[in-house]
């Protein structure tokens, strides 16, 4: 049967997150024998994976009274960006203010982006988890301080949630069921531990893998229950060096395995995937489709294995598209821009 020509009409920002293209990735799956397939996240009204876990998370505040749509009411978050994009656009939506606090290491382009959207944005400086003038720790207290709503990405279960009633099952039915495993990396770990549990409540025998960035101790917290981080990425968004976050750590039993995948690996894919196939993603989502060829490697041909494009690659073009900043790494650097 041919797939319908369209959706149905979308109530806005709110009505138009999910319901993604799952993408054949033809290189990936021509160098495994495998079917591999990436859940076109970069398609959101946001621009990415996050729009998912905003909306989830503000749903749940207004079901619980903390915000009343079309009254006046502030969202206050601490994000890598994304999730600061997906909410500022969600609030705007409904006539709330959103004060977003993020690390001024993250890429200018997001930040900007965050300026355009009329967000109100409060850089610092990037802190360890363990420093009070960490990100996450400074949103707290400035919702704490102003009685506004917090978000918490990461320990509001209702960012994984989220994943579990739309990306999960979304995956399960644009397979038709016909998946063998799943791979993405994780920062709240919202999208593993919602697509996880959905998979799996549906086929028990779903693997399920996390991939990791150098620099983060979750690969470490999969194999040995202990988070140990080593190195560095460039990549935004993923891993953590401190700890397994709410989302992930409720998800634990559901992960099977952990790979762990370095910059110039992922930077392969994402070079890759805009040259060859007009896919234009950031690190991550290279990082996820190399995990997903090391995981089809590993299971051999004729299986499939889905993971997440989780945003596109202008939002990271001063980065990854930049010769001087990836020589200056010692990384890959685009043949095309050479
Ligand atoms: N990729 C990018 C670009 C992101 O911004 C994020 C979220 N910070 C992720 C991946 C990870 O998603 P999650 O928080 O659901 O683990």
């Amino acid at each position: 049967m041919d797939a319908p020509l369209t959706t149905s009409i979308s109530d806005g920002f709110w009505g138009a997150v999910g319901r993604t293209p799952l993408i054949r990735l033809r290189r990936a799956s021509a160098a495994t024998g495998c079917e591999i397939l990436g859940k076109a996240e970069f398609m959101n009204p946001g621009g990415s994976v996050k729009d998912r876990a905003a909306l989830g998370i503000l749903q749940d505040a207004v079901a619980r009274g903390l915000l009343v749509p079309g009254r006046p009411g502030t969202v206050v978050e601490g994000t890598a960006g994304n999730t600061g994009i997906g909410i500022a656009l969600a609030a705007n939506a409904m006539g709330w203010r959103s004060v977003i606090v993020v690390p001024e290491t993250q890429a200018r382009e997001k930040l900007d982006y965050l300026r355009m959207i009329g967000a109100d944005l409060r850089l610092v400086q990037a802190k360890p988890f363990s420093d009070p003038g960490n990100y996450v720790h400074v949103s707290r207290r400035i919702a704490e301080e102003t009685g506004a709503v917090w978000a918490n990405q990461f320990d509001n279960l209702a960012n994984a949630a989220a994943h579990e009633a739309t990306t999960g099952p979304e995956i399960w039915d644009q397979t038709g069921g016909r998946i063998d495993a799943f791979t993405c990396a994780c920062g709240t770990g919202g999208t593993l531990a919602g697509v996880a549990r959905a998979l799996k409540a549906r086929r028990r025998d779903v693997r399920i893998v996390l991939a990791d960035p150098g620099g983060s101790g979750l690969h470490d917290w999969v194999k040995t229950g202990t988070v140990k981080a080593e190195g560095g990425s460039i990549t935004e968004g993923i891993g953590q060096a401190a700890r397994a976050p709410g989302n992930l750590a409720q998800a634990r039993d559901l992960i099977d395995d952990a790979v762990r995948v370095l910059d110039p690996e992922a930077l392969e894919q994402v070079f890759d995937l805009q040259l060859h196939e007009g896919i234009s993603v950031g690190g991550s989502a290279g990082l996820n489709v190399a995990a997903a060829i090391r995981v089809a490697r590993d299971l051999g041909p004729g299986h499939t294995v889905v993971t997440v494009l989780c945003d596109g690659a202008a939002r990271y073009q001063s980065k990854l598209f930049n010769p001087a900043f990836l020589r200056e790494r010692g990384l890959p650097v685009p043949s095309w821009l050479e």
